[in-house]
C-alpha cells in the first residue's frame, strides 16, 4: 500500500503529446478503470515492476504470450545466442521456420501446412482470404463479443437479430465489409442455423474463438462446437477456430483438442511468438495450398517469419511440451479460481468465475455469463473497484471486465495466496459500496 504512481503519470504526458491517447493498442490507457496506465520497466518470473518502483503479481502475461512467466532464461538465453552469432533476420528462410512449423502440425494435427505472419490480426485477416477465394464465395459469420483482431472484415458489432446485415463498429470500416459480416451470439446454434438456410451457399467461412476470451472467459455449451462443424460441413464453408488467445494456453493442442473438433483453418499468435510479434495461420493442405508462391492468394510480410520471433516462440513450445506443464497451470488456477469464489461468498458479493485452463474472468454479475448479452450484465463500476484495489494490494490484473486474466508456470503458491488475500480484502470493500448505495 502507500503506492504512488507520480513517474508513470509524467511518462503518460509526455506519451500523449506524440501518440494517440498515449498508447499502441487502446486497451493499454486504462480507460475502463479510470486512471492513467502505469509505464512497465521490467518483469521476472510472475512480477512486473513500473517506473515508480511498485512491484506487482502480473495476471496479464503481457495479453497472453508470457506462459513461461517474463524473462524465462531459457527464452531469453536463445534470443540473445541468436543474437550474437546470427542477427536479426534476413528475409530469406531459416531453420527454425520449419522447426516451429513442425512442432505446430505436431501439437495441432489439423494444421497440415503452417503460414508465419506477425501478429493475430494479419493470421484471421489472411485465414479469411483463403476461405473467401477456397469456397468462391464473399460472407462470413463471427460471433458477438469475439474478437479476431482489428481488420476490417471482423471489426463489426451485430445488428440484433441474428439475420440483420451488420453495420460497422468502428467508422473507417466501409459499409460494403459490414454488410458481408453477419453476426450471431455465441452459444446460440438456432441463429447460426437460421442464417444457413437462408444464406448458406453464400457464406465463405464461420470465425470463431471456440473458448472467447475476448468478452472475458466464456464457455461453449455442449454441442455449440460439434454444431459449427457439422453446419458448415454442410453447406461448404470453411470452419476457422481462431486460437490465437488458447492455442498452446489450455493444453498442447488448443481447444480444438479439448473438444475433439477439426477445423478446416486454424489462427495462432500470441505463446507461439514467446514474446516477440507473431501470429500464424493454417490448416488443411487441400486449402492451405492456395497461398502463394503455392497459389494464386497473395499473402505476404518483410519481418514474416522473423528468426528471433521464431526462436523464442519454439524455446516456449519444448518448455510447454515437458511433461506436467498444463497440469501445475490448471491446478493454479483452479486454486485461485476457488479462492476467489470462496472470498466472494465470504463478502456476499455475487460473482461468476468462467476459468478455461490457465485463462480466468471474475464476471461481477449473480448470473450465469453465456455469452456477449450476459457478459455485458456485469457490473462494470465493481470492476473498476477491484482493478484498483488490487493494483494498490501489488496485484496487476486486465485494466477490463471483459478480459481474461492469465496465470503462468511462473506464479507460485504464495502469489496465489496473496492474490486471493488481496480480493477478499477488494470484495469486502465492493459489498460494502453496494450496500451503501442503497
Ligand atoms: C489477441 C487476439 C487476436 C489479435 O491478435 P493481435 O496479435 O493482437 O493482432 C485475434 N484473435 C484472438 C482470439 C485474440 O485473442
Amino acid at each position: 500500500m502507500g503506492k504512488t504512481f507520480e513517474k508513470s503519470r509524467q511518462l503518460y504526458t509526455e506519451a500523449l503529446q506524440y501518440i494517440p491517447g498515449g498508447v499502441n493498442s487502446p486497451v493499454r490507457a486504462f480507460k475502463a478503470v479510470g486512471q492513467h496506465p502505469l509505464f512497465i520497466v521490467s518483469g521476472l518470473g510472475s512480477r512486473l515492476q513500473d517506473v515508480d518502483g511498485n512491484e506487482y503479481i502480473d495476471y496479464v502475461g503481457s495479453w497472453g504470450p508470457l506462459i513461461l512467466g517474463h524473462r524465462h532464461p531459457r527464452v531469453i538465453g536463445a534470443l540473445q545466442q541468436y543474437l550474437a552469432e546470427a542477427g536479426t533476420g534476413f528475409g530469406a528462410p531459416t531453420r527454425v521456420e520449419t522447426e516451429l512449423a513442425r512442432i505446430i502440425n505436431r501439437a495441432f494435427p489439423s494444421m497440415e501446412l503452417v503460414r508465419m505472419v506477425n501478429s493475430g490480426t494479419e493470421a484471421t485477416m489472411s485465414a479469411l482470404r483463403v476461405a473467401r477465394a477456397y469456397t468462391g464465395r464473399q460472407k462470413i459469420l463471427k460471433f458477438k463479443g469475439c474478437y479476431h483482431g482489428h481488420h476490417d472484415s471482423l471489426l463489426i458489432e451485430a445488428g440484433s437479430g441474428a439475420l440483420t446485415i451488420g453495420v460497422p463498429s468502428s467508422p473507417g470500416v466501409p459499409a460494403s465489409f459490414a454488410a458481408d459480416t453477419i453476426t450471431c451470439d455465441f452459444n446460440d446454434l438456432r441463429q447460426v442455423r437460421a442464417v444457413f438456410s437462408q444464406m448458406g451457399q453464400e457464406i465463405a467461412a464461420v470465425i470463431v474463438e471456440p473458448v472467447p476470451g475476448n468478452m472475458g472467459v466464456v464457455l461453449p455449451q455442449p454441442g455449440f462446437l460439434e454444431g459449427l462443424r457439422e453446419i458448415t460441413r454442410q453447406f461448404g464453408a470453411v470452419l476457422i477456430f481462431d486460437e490465437v488467445m488458447t492455442g498452446f494456453r489450455c493444453t498442447w493442442g488448443g481447444a480444438q483438442h479439448i473438444y475433439n473438433i477439426e477445423p478446416d483453418l486454424t489462427c495462432l499468435g500470441k505463446i507461439i511468438g514467446g514474446g516477440l510479434p507473431v501470429g500464424a495461420y493454417g490448416g488443411k493442405r487441400q486449402i492451405m495450398e492456395l497461398v502463394a508462391p503455392l497459389g494464386p492468394v497473395y499473402q505476404a510480410g518483410t519481418l514474416a517469419g522473423n528468426p528471433l520471433a521464431m526462436t523464442a516462440g519454439l524455446v516456449t513450445l519444448q518448455e510447454l511440451e515437458k511433461p506436467g506443464t498444463y497440469e501445475k497451470l490448471n491446478h493454479s488456477t483452479q486454486t485461485l479460481a476457488q479462492g476467489l469464489r470462496e472470498a466472494a461468498a465470504e463478502a456476499g458479493l455475487p460473482v461468476q468465475l468462467n476459468s478455461f485452463g490457465s485463462m480466468l474472468t471474475c464476471f461481477f454479475t449473480g448470473e450465469k455469463v453465456v455469452n456477449y448479452q450476459s457478459a455485458l450484465n456485469a457490473d462494470t463500476r465493481a470492476y473498476k473497484h477491484y482493478f484498483q484495489a488490487m493494483l494498490l494490494h501489488g496485484v496487476y490484473l486486465a485494466p477490463s471486465q471483459f478480459e481474461a486474466c492469465f496465470v503462468s508456470l511462473a506464479h507460485s503458491q504464495e502469489d496465489l495466496d496473496d492474490t486471493i488475500a488481496a480480493a477478499q480484502e477488494a470484495f469486502r470493500e465492493i459489498r460494502a459500496m453496494q450496500g451503501s448505495k442503497r
